[in-house]
């Protein structure tokens, strides 16, 4: 898919668009968007430039490097796809690999493909304006530099716009305390023999508890909202399977592209419905739950997405496995969620609720006790006092708009902060009308998916828009009003039309922005599937791109 989108380049030398200007294109970070774009944009033979925060390749991979880090997408659909030398060279070791192994795969392919010459570290984006006049942006870092480009591609993610613990009295704290999101890249956190106390029970949370458990005298975990937590199942990845994938990755990639989730699954039809035997039913539960991670939800019964009756089900048993496998029926009867599985993403777990069974964790439930505030020496609820030598805040993310927004750009008329503070809008993920030659990756509306198939899909799309561009001689491209209007509608209605919707806006769930006081409750994903999205971005191109005004 990759490279067949500059198959006639029309950009003849790194000066068409790169002339008057410092850079034809500049990028925001170095996470699988950033690198995946700054691949497309030099294939189209443009001069860019890649502004990264961090002060290696990685993005949330860099900034995540919590205890017990790792991704619940198997690691064959975890790559950037381009290049089959890389897909020969590298070799995963584990089915989920932990995030120094992704750290280290991304460093791979940035120095494989020799990006770091076009890549600025340690310079946080702070500002970006359009001007009209001469058709660019400037773009302005934290240490008062500005840059001027003609495309300008925040790369920032879902995930870089981490939230801070929200307590008051932080400050007066005499212990250590870590956020997941930021966690020290300079030392190694000493749990041994500590008081840990662990506040978020995400996809992040329950990957620290199971690992500080080890070493720590005691880890209190500090639990809102209980998650439906998969058994990741995790293993090394034994040689043949390893040169299995190797020799099949086009048709494994390519299945991963058909998949709703962008997984490498086959696409399942199954309805409770048409399976009326409950041993029947609860077998192929049980194969879900033994196969782990999202094969659990993505192949037992399709209609659980929105079929009341069949997502029960498929809750169920999850609740009947935390009851099995937690000894105490308190803590398992708190573990276990009330509202409809996928409502909140699932994360994989990695003997999470295993943890419970030590003498050393213990489960605070403060759904209705919330936590007030952090002292001198531990964390207050509203009925308990508690007290620790360290506490790790896992608390979440102000996800897709919170990396962009936090920069201040500012379009026509507006900037992003002031217009998605009203309402988000944006035309397919890609672009925002108002905003002229500004493409987004993997932010807001991109499709809900295995990240690394999600972003091949739209810098695809990017590289190919901008060639179409060089063809026509145009330099100035933005979404039409009324396409990005209907493509609102559409993400607003797929997300509508499920389960998940219903129960978003009670679970505070951030798949509508719902985790973050003030944020206005919008579907910050494309719920429709990947495949969908595929076409939808196919016939957009067959097209020749009518959602979108050139000039
Ligand atoms: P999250 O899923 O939003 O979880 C945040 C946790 O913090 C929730 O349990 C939340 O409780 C709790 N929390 C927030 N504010 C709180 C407060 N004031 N008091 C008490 N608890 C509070 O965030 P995350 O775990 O960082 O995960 C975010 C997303 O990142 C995931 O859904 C996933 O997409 C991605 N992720 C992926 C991986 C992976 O691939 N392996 C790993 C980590 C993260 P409530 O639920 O009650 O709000």
């Amino acid at each position: 898919m990759g490279d067949a989108s500059t198959a006639t380049p029309y950009i003849k030398s790194p000066a068409d668009y790169g002339e008057g200007v410092d850079y034809a294109a500049i990028v925001i970070g170095t996470g699988f968007s950033g690198l995946r774009m700054l691949h497309e944009l030099r294939k189209l033979g443009l001069s860019v430039k890649v502004f990264e925060k961090g002060s290696k390749v990685g993005g949330a991979w860099y900034w995540n490097n919590y205890p017990g880090a790792r991704t619940d997408t198997e690691c064959w659909t975890y790559i950037l796809s381009f290049s089959k030398e890389i897909k020969a060279e590298w070799t995963w070791t584990e089915r989920y690999p932990s995030q120094p192994e992704v750290q280290a795969y991304l460093n791979f392919v940035a120095d494989r493909c020799d990006m770091h010459k076009d890549i600025q570290f340690n310079t946080a984006i702070v500002g970006a304006k359009w001007d009209e006049s001469t058709r660019t942006w400037t773009v302005l870092t934290a240490t008062g530099a500005s840059y001027t480009c003609r495309f300008f591609i925040p790369a920032t993610g879902a995930l870089s716009g981490s939230l801070e613990p929200p307590f008051p009295g932080l400050n007066t704290f005499q212990g250590e305390w870590y956020k997941t999101s930021d966690w020290p890249k300079d030392k190694t956190v000493d749990f041994l023999g500590k008081r840990v106390a662990v506040v978020g029970t995400g996809a992040t949370g329950v990957q620290v508890v199971p690992i500080v458990a080890h070493s720590a005298a005691s880890v209190t975990v500090f639990q809102r909202t209980p998650n439906y937590v998969l058994p990741g199942r995790n293993f090394y990845v034994p040689e043949p399977m390893n040169n299995e994938v190797k020799r099949n990755y086009d048709q494994v990639w390519g299945k991963a592209m058909q998949h709703v989730f962008g997984f490498p699954f086959d696409k399942e039809t199954r309805t409770l419905a048409s399976v009326p035997d409950d041993e029947e039913r609860r077998q192929i539960l049980e194969a879900g739950w033994e196969a782990g991670g999202f094969r659990y939800v993505y192949q037992t019964f399709e209609d659980l997405f929105y079929d009341a009756k069949s997502n029960e089900m498929v809750s169920e048993f999850v609740r009947q496995k935390i009851r099995a496998i937690v000894k105490d029926p308190k803590t398992a009867d708190l573990l276990c969620p009330r509202y409809p599985i996928m409502a909140k993403r699932p994360p994989s777990g990695h003997f999470y609720y295993e943890s419970f069974n030590r003498p050393n964790v213990s489960l605070v439930d403060i759904s209705d006790s919330p936590i007030t505030e952090v002292t001198k020496t531990g964390l207050r609820t509203a009925t308990n006092e508690y007290d620790f030598d360290i506490i790790i805040f896992a608390v979440g993310f102000d996800v897709a708009t919170g990396g962009l927004t936090r920069i201040d750009i500012q379009g026509l008329e507006s900037t992003l902060k002031e217009d998605w503070g009203k309402s988000l809008t944006t035309y397919m993920g890609v672009g925002v009308s108002g905003y002229p030659n500004m493409f987004l990756v993997a932010g807001p509306h991109a499709p809900a998916s295995n990240v690394p198939v999600a972003v091949d899909v739209m810098c695809d799309w990017i590289g190919k828009e901008i060639n179409y561009m060089a063809k026509h001689g145009y330099t100035r491209i933005e979404p039409s009003a009324e396409a990005q209007n209907e493509w609102c509608k559409k993400c607003a209605s797929d997300f509508e039309g499920s389960l998940l919707a219903k129960a978003s806006e009670e679970i505070k769930s951030w798949y509508i922005g719902a985790n973050v006081p003030g944020k206005p409750y919008s579907v910050l994903l494309y719920f429709g599937g990947l495949q969908k999205y595929l076409v939808m971005a196919h016939d957009e191109e067959e097209a020749q791109y009518p959602a979108f005004r050139f000039s």
